[in-house]
């Protein structure tokens, strides 16, 4: 749907509403510091796309947002949110990764004058993957929800590390291994010792391997020294205890590891071996039987030639 015709003739329902009928809610989690949880789901049309964790960080100058959610709609109702609680403008917005529910949502930022920020890898990245996303999301999300969908890569890019100051509080922003893609950047409020992980943590829901696993476990460990307070995962909620957290993460690829070796070492190949890779991990994980398998497939191949 075009930004205007929503401004100007479907304002109540376009800005009034979130994913399920209300307006987004943006939760405090520290002294300007706002998250969204997205529902522990895959994309489709009822939720508009809204499964990730999305992030506002609110500064002197101005805001960052953390992602923009798995489409137009839910961007433009993240926005509607960040109006609700701060008439600064939005300096930055931040993708955590290539992947559609945290990038699909970036055109509702356009125009804004907002410096589009991530990986140095990831104007690669969505150049190849982003035509590929627009039509396989098409029978989940519907024409409808993607049609406005635009692929904005970032200008400002992050090569290792980079600070973005947002007016009297500083975001420290770092680059990981290649592990649940090659994209993954997270972002620090230095302030409050927040740390929005994007996908490098999933609590709740499966964690996917979408690039490498032995990566993922390295980051697991680079994670575990971080100095932060609180870590807000790019799936499931915000956890109690967040390097329990990672350990529990860790244990599910620890077991996909183990039980792929044991397969290759017993010379099975790889449709028998990803059939029961992981499987003992089932009960710990929601959306396990949607992702399991490609985790599997994924490692498979990986240890197959390590
Ligand atoms: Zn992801």
């Amino acid at each position: 749907m075009p930004r205007q015709s929503c401004a100007l003739a479907l304002a109540a329902i376009c800005i009034g509403s979130g994913a399920f009928g209300a307006p987004m809610h943006l939760r405090r989690i520290a002294d300007g510091v706002y998250e969204f949880q997205g529902a522990i789901a895959l994309m489709d049309r009822a939720n508009s796309g809204a499964i990730a964790n999305l992030g506002v960080v609110i500064g002197n100058k101005g805001s960052a947002v953390i992602d923009t959610g798995g489409s137009v709609k839910e961007g433009r109702e993240l926005l509607s949110a960040i109006r609700a609680i701060s008439k600064k403008p939005v300096l930055y917005v931040i993708n955590t990764h290539v992947h559609p529910d945290h990038i699909f949502g970036n055109a509702a930022f356009l125009g804004l004058g907002a410096t589009f920020v991530g990986h140095a890898n990831l104007p690669r990245a969505m150049a190849a993957q982003g035509p590929y996303y627009l039509k396989s999301f098409l029978p989940a999300m519907g024409h409808r929800l993607l049609a406005d969908v635009k692929i904005v890569p970032p200008t400002l890019l992050v090569k290792d590390h980079r600070t973005l100051d947002l007016g009297g509080r500083k975001l420290a922003l770092k680059t990981w291994a290649a592990s649940h893609t090659d994209t993954d950047i997270t972002i620090e409020d230095e302030k409050t010792k927040v740390l929005f992980a994007g996908d490098l943590l999933f609590v709740s829901h499966i964690p996917v391997i979408d690039n490498s696993l032995k990566g993922f476990i390295l980051d697991t460990q680079r994670l575990q020294k971080q100095d932060a307070r609180v870590v807000v995962p790019g799936h499931g909620p915000i956890p109690g205890d967040w390097h329990r957290a990672v350990a529990d993460e860790r244990h599910y690829f620890d077991v996909l590891q183990a039980d792929l070796k044991a397969s290759l070492q017993h010379g099975l190949g790889m449709r028998a071996a990803v059939r029961s890779a992981g499987s003992s991990q089932a009960h710990k994980w929601k959306l396990f039987d949607d992702y399991n398998k490609r985790n599997a497939t994924t490692a498979y191949a990986e240890l197959e030639w390590n």
